[in-house]
């Protein structure tokens, strides 16, 4: 059983922390790691993950959360000031309905330099037949 759950957590990051997989690293410290994504969508597009296994950002520990979205605050600046991006994308997809597939916690951090380029965040409003006071009273009750 214990091997099964090795096996499984053994995704391609946790290759890539263990040094089995190369990576254009950016940063490193106990906790995290930051490299280029093999996928550049926009140049500099970069992958900030905790180095423990962590299905996703739902999942993981606070403390190890904030950790890594500092890095991906602190590589967003430098994009800005060193690649001359005008912004910055900062996102995580948690399960594979919201488009995750390395089930490994990690932010991508991508740069905006123009309208069309590699990647597009559309945002369609369907509210239209949401009760949007009920739904407000039932996520605010079950906050922790
Ligand atoms: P997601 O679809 O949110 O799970 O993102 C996974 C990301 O991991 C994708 O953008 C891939 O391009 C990236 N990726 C997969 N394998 C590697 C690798 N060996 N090195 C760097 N990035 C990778």
């Amino acid at each position: 059983m214990k091997e099964e759950i090795k096996m499984k957590e053994m995704d391609v990051f946790c290759k890539i922390v263990n040094g089995e997989i190369p990576c254009y690293k950016l940063y490193e410290d106990y906790d995290v790691l930051a490299f280029l994504d093999i996928g550049q969508v926009t140049k500099g597009h970069a992958l900030v993950i905790s180095k423990k296994h962590y299905d996703n950002f739902l999942t993981t520990p606070h403390e190890i959360m904030h950790k890594v979205m500092d890095v991906a605050q602190r590589i967003g600046q430098v994009e800005i000031k060193l690649l001359g991006a005008k912004g910055v994308n900062i996102l995580s997809n948690c399960y594979e309905a919201a488009g995750q597939s390395v089930m490994h916690f990690h932010v991508h951090v991508i740069p905006r330099y123009q309208e069309e380029e590699g990647f597009r965040l559309e945002m369609k409003s369907h509210s239209d037949n949401l009760n949007l006071p009920a739904l407000a009273e039932a996520i605010t009750k079950n906050l922790k």
